[in-house]
């Protein structure tokens, strides 16, 4: 899966530790639990179309 999103509305690229912050559910996430980062991304990623850019507060307005 990728991991880099660009706001078609502001141009922002966010990617990395941001893209991570931002793309994960923490609802989905259970400190009970230990997964490897990958599995984690799998199971708690949020769609594309949840996912508010930090920039200009669009959301779901992103390209890959
Ligand atoms: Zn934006």
């Amino acid at each position: 899966m990728q991991n880099y999103l660009r706001c078609k509305s502001c141009g922002y690229d966010m990617y990395g530790p941001e893209y991570l912050s931002n793309t994960i559910d923490p609802f989905a996430y259970s400190s009970d639990s230990y997964y490897p980062p990958t599995a984690l991304l799998n199971l708690s990623t949020k769609p594309d179309n949840q996912i508010e850019c930090p920039y200009c507060h669009t959301t779901g307005n992103w390209s890959h």
